[in-house]
């Protein structure tokens, strides 16, 4: 595997392979690499020949210093599991390459950033949006994977990528679990004690309010309160927000009628989860209403 730090050098290599009839497979991460990003990985490699993983912690895309100084990072740690992977290209920019000391653009994605978790972490999609479009500019990848674990950010770059005219095809990944359930996420790391158990309320949460939809519950209203009620059920635990959208939109919905997002954000301690579940009511196909590329709908479809 060949680790690049710069930019012109990983362009290079990038178009070299492209020049040579290879498909450039692509997966951004911010490193402290767990089996989510690593599914990533696994599907890159299956589908294109010249596979790039980049490791930026992004400092435009975090709305708190704390959560930016804090947040875990072990590049050798990650290098050997990417190596592991057969990953050919470890790209790892400098924050003083990609953002010089006048560095004065952004790519702001309107509408679906104002929501979920938009709402509530000012500047951090279009944070998300700018570096994915540098990411995506340097590196020219035919193809990039990014999990469904970050639902909203999934969305809004695919929006980004069909507004901006990016060549680069979207592949969403399903979210990537521990035996108990909790989503992987670099975060977790972060978890102390018996938080790592109460993190666990997030998918039951998101498990009550499934088996509510299979029971004939519509209200969205009532989803709401019944994910709410298990959230507020553990101690460690506070909800920031609780929302039951539409997967394509991310508008509210107030009656479930076809597949919807389950979508959460917690706090457990001092430290920020998210998770996320499209659940479908029994009978609605989505064949019928023409979701079948809402990512996720099919594996979390309700029998
Ligand atoms: P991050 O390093 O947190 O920026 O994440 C890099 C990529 O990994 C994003 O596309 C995430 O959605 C994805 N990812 C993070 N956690 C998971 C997970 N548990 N399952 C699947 N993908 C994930």
């Amino acid at each position: 595997m060949r680790r690049i730090w710069e930019i012109g050098e990983m362009r290079e290599a990038s178009r070299r392979a492209r020049a040579g009839g290879k498909a450039v497979g692509f997966v951004p991460t911010m490193g402290y690499l767990h089996e989510g990003h690593l599914a990533l990985v696994r599907q890159a490699r299956r589908r294109s020949d010249l596979v790039v993983v980049s490791i930026f912690v992004n400092p435009t895309q975090f709305d708190r210093k704390d959560d930016l100084q804090s947040y875990p990072r072990d590049v050798e740690r990650d290098r050997v599991l990417l190596e592991g992977e057969g990953v050919d290209v470890l790209f790892t920019p400098t924050v003083e390459s990609m953002y010089p000391a006048d560095f004065s653009t952004a790519v702001e994605v309107g509408g679906l950033t104002a929501v979920l978790c938009g709402a509530h972490r000012p500047g951090h999609f279009r944070g998300v949006a700018t570096v994915v479009a540098k990411l995506f500019n340097i590196v020219e990848p035919d193809v990039a994977f990014f999990g469904e674990k970050d639902f909203q950010q999934l969305v809004v770059i695919r929006r980004m990528v069909r507004d901006l005219n990016f060549g680069v095809e979207i592949v969403a990944v399903p979210t990537a679990r521990e035996a108990d359930g909790v989503a992987f996420s670099s975060r977790n790391a972060r978890l102390r004690g018996k938080e790592r158990v109460a993190a666990r309320c997030l998918v039951r949460a998101l498990g009550r309010v499934e088996r509510a939809v299979c029971r004939g519950e519509r209200q969205a209203s009532e989803l709401v309160r019944i994910a709410g009620e298990e959230i507020a059920a553990e101690p460690l635990a506070r909800a920031e927000y609780i929302s039951v959208c539409d997967p394509g939109t991310l508008e509210e919905v107030s009656v479930v009628e076809g597949p919807a997002l389950v979508a959460l954000a917690v706090w457990v301690g001092n430290t920020r989860l998210i998770d996320n579940r499209v659940v479908t009511p029994p009978g609605e196909g989505f064949e019928e209403i023409g979701l079948r590329a809402v990512p996720g709908a099919e594996r979390s479809k309700v029998q």
